[in-house]
């Protein structure tokens, strides 16, 4: 093959390859925000016969942001409709938090509904089987000794360790602003250090395991274990997420469901289908899914 033959093939090959990724790229997207909106999108993906599973994170999502985990609540507004859709046969609710798996069911305080938590790293299902990655014992001593270092070197001064067992979130909301994009950097090089990934999300940085497993393999998971392989053809399926690592969920489920990225910047690139500015337009989506899906 001539030189000009392999240049313009490798030329080629890179603008397939360019092309193929500009596909799966975050980018800005529409945004949903009122009733009218929100039956127009939901209306031309579910009819009222199908089935629905419902993949939903929780803080952000359905309860506003808090200045301390356990200050977070539900709207008000989305719990009822979340009630009402846990006891809908034809719906299938799944929470998918950054939380433990047994915290995010105190908070949402639904029987019968499966809980990701850990962002998937344990399951428990709705029957109370359970699913738990796997992490070698390696990894999980560098869990505690990450753990110490973050509260000897950073605890303190408004900042602390939620401590997950198996992942954690390091909150820096109430430490002086002016010295937050420090304890953001140490912290992420602390996490770093130990092999583990380190995330930014609000006023806090995650570090979770060096596994390929993220929100976006739970619900694969959860989807499978519950439809069989074939789930894109028996069931709609709908998350909605706040943070960075809702993306994964978003990237994971684009084509096969319809995302939604709570943010209240409308220029912010998602995976998502569309933007919704707030946990307000989330309870109106939960809403109209109650009174639109079939009830038996
Ligand atoms: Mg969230």
């Amino acid at each position: 093959m001539s030189l000009a033959a392999v240049i313009s093939l490798l030329t080629f090959s890179s603008c397939v390859l360019l092309a193929i990724e500009g596909r799966a790229m975050a980018k800005t997207v529409p945004t949903v925000r009122d009733i009218e909106q929100i039956n127009d999108v939901l209306s031309s993906y579910i009819g009222k016969d199908d089935k629905l599973a419902l993949l939903l994170d929780f803080d952000g999502t359905l309860s506003p942001l808090a200045p301390h985990p356990s200050l977070a609540e539900i709207d008000p507004e989305s719990e009822a409709a979340l009630k009402n859709l846990a006891t809908n046969p034809n719906t299938y609710l799944a929470i998918i938090s950054g939380r433990s798996a047994e915290d995010a069911r105190e908070k949402v305080k639904l029987e019968k509904i499966t809980y990701a938590g850990n962002h998937g790293l344990e399951i428990i299902f709705w029957n109370k089987s359970r699913y738990h990655h796997e992490i070698d014992e390696e990894t999980r001593q560098k869990y505690e000794k990450m753990v110490t270092e973050l509260e000897t070197s950073l605890g303190g001064n408004g900042a602390w360790v939620e401590n997950k067992k198996q992942s954690l979130t390091f909150h820096y909301r109430d430490v002086p602003e002016v010295d937050q994009p420090t304890y953001k950097a140490r912290a992420t090089s602390i996490i770093e250090s130990y092999g583990y990934v380190a995330n930014a999300a609000h006023a806090a940085v995650e570090a979770k395991p060096p596994v390929i497993w993220n929100k976006g393999e739970a619900a694969l998971y959860i989807l499978r274990e519950e439809f069989g392989d074939n789930w894109p053809e028996k069931v709609k399926v709908i998350f909605a997420g706040d943070d960075t690592t809702d993306e994964d969920a978003m990237k994971a489920l684009k084509g096969g469901g319809l995302s939604f990225r709570v943010s209240k910047r409308s220029e912010i690139e998602t995976y998502a289908d569309y933007r919704v500015p707030s946990t307000k337009t989330i309870s109106l989506i939960l809403q109209w899914l109650q009174d639109n899906m079939n009830q038996v």
